[in-house]
């Protein structure tokens, strides 16, 4: 394991400790106090332990070598990690708002007091992000520096959104403490959680399934690779061709590149030329570095029925 990565994982550790504090702090509160508002709190730290075992699973995982078996390696890991954590995420949100409905109908006596504390503790152990959001926003362990940039930017976000929420919370404990008869802030509070949770979640989720459809990474145009691979001299067509992420940021492609036929120009010179020109192109134009390029020797070679029965 890299240094890098055991500093990840170092602080990574952290982060959990300290969030898992704070989630049972504000468990406890949640339900003493009466507050909707410390209770979707605390499951908000709870969704950021989950992100914070997302990326731990992930750093142990990547630097485990692949099998014989499983030849891709474990990255994937991952990806099935982001979905199931999100999925429950959304569940518990569901169920969040369905009590801060609940509650707008039928308001409940909150304890302004506890809540404001809790709230005031908050707000200023609000460093569990500092610590451990840049290095814990799931599928950061990607080495593409441009979808790296991307869970940072979405980690910054992450972090003044917590903080935000937060200073939502103590404003409204204030009120409530202030007069207890204006619960309904309480769930209002819930209610802009709710939105915040599924902004932030709800990129992770579509890259998380854009992974598992194997579908081509939003940076690379297959449009544009096959119009390259096909200018390269030598070669007439391009077909087959797949571009995928085997996790975020671990892009590979398959093609198939006809040359002519051996009767009209063909040899191995051709055919080399070609094929380096060909994997040139996919790896300097385009930076991917896992690739498989066919070269079919004329249009009917890649399923020739003397070698291939259907
Ligand atoms: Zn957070
Ligand atoms: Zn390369
Ligand atoms: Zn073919």
């Amino acid at each position: 394991m890299s240094p890098e990565n055991r500093a990840a994982r170092r602080k990574l550790w952290i982060a959990t400790g300290l969030c898992f504090a704070f989630f049972c702090v504000e468990l406890v509160a949640g339900i003493w106090s009466g507050s909707l508002a410390i209770l979707s709190d605390s499951f908000h730290l709870l969704s950021d332990i989950a992100g914070f075992g997302i990326s731990l699973t992930a750093l142990y995982l990547s630097s485990q070598p692949a099998t014989d078996r499983h030849s891709f390696g474990f990255h994937r890991a991952e990806i099935i990690g982001a979905v199931v954590s999100t999925f429950l995420i959304w569940v518990l949100t569901a169920g969040l708002l369905y009590e801060a409905v609940n509650r707008l109908r039928d308001p409940q006596p909150i304890d302004g007091k506890i809540m404001f504390i809790t709230a005031a503790i908050g707000v200023g152990g609000h460093g569990h992000d500092d610590e451990g959001a840049t290095a814990a926003t799931p599928l950061i362990t990607n080495p593409a520096p441009k979808i790296l940039n991307i869970n940072v930017h979405s980690a910054a976000i992450h972090v003044i959104g917590d903080l935000l929420s937060s200073i939502g919370v103590l404003i409204s404990a204030g009120i409530i403490w202030y007069d207890p008869t204006k619960t309904m802030v309480d769930p209002i509070c819930t209610f802009i959680f709710s939105i915040f949770v599924v902004l932030t979640t709800v990129r992770l989720m579509s890259n998380s399934f854009s992974v598992l459809m194997e579908g081509t990474p939003a940076h690379i145009d297959p449009a544009a690779v096959l119009q390259d691979l096909r200018a390269v001299p030598g070669v007439t067509d391009v077909h087959d061709l797949h571009i995928w992420s085997m996790t975020v940021g671990q892009v590979a492609l398959v093609a198939h590149a006809v040359t002519p036929t051996v009767g009209e120009s063909f040899s191995a010179d051709v055919y080399n030329e070609v094929l380096l020109k060909c994997r040139e192109i996919v790896c300097v134009k385009y930076a991917i570095h896992h690739s498989t390029i066919q070269i079919d020797v004329g249009p009917d070679d890649h399923c020739n029925p003397r070698m291939c029965r259907r």
